[in-house]
């Protein structure tokens, strides 16, 4: 395995081909910062981006079974809408199509599900991973390149920006 680097980029994601639908993107003024090499990318990005230079530039499409999987139908359930109810008084706030809800699973971990349908008595819900079953196409430019410290390594993250300490 080679050494770890942080490596700065810009990039457009898109949902399967470069007309598709724009999912994120981090331009010049503001680029990316991904630690590579400690196993917390999807490892198909990591190969295509971890031996370019500054300057160089990247476009390719990672299929959805290598990036974030299928669509799970089972991860999609019907709610009853009484778990909106906070002290008595309907969450009128996160009730609404489309909104993206952190709970909690049985075992109390968490996790997030979008809401797909409100009915009058349940909630239908998509707990799936929001990219599942897309395929995911990346293009951009690497910014910068440098190993990363050992500290970065160990926790895991980047301690430059916004998740430095
Ligand atoms: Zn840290």
């Amino acid at each position: 395995m080679s050494k770890a680097k942080v490596i700065s980029l810009t990039y457009q994601l898109r949902s399967g081909s470069p007309e598709g639908e724009l999912i994120e993107t981090a331009g010049k003024e503001n680029p990316a910062e991904f630690l590579f090499g400690a196993g917390n990318l999807i490892p198909e990005f990591e190969d295509q981006i971890q031996e370019l230079s500054p300057g160089e530039s990247f476009e390719f499409t990672i299929d959805s079974d290598k990036a974030y999987g299928p669509s799970n139908p089972s991860a999609i359930v019907n709610l009853p809408r009484s778990v909106f109810t906070i002290d008595g008084k309907e969450a009128e706030d996160l009730l609404q199509i489309g909104k993206i809800v952190p709970m909690r699973n049985d075992q109390g971990e968490p996790l997030q599900g979008k809401i797909l349908e409100i009915e009058p008595e349940t909630v239908k819900m998509d707990f799936n991973h929001p990219l599942a079953g897309h395929d995911l196409h990346f293009k951009g430019e690497v910014i910068t390149t440098r190993d990363a410290s050992d500290e970065e390594v160990s926790h895991g993250h980047v301690h430059t920006g916004k998740d430095g300490h």
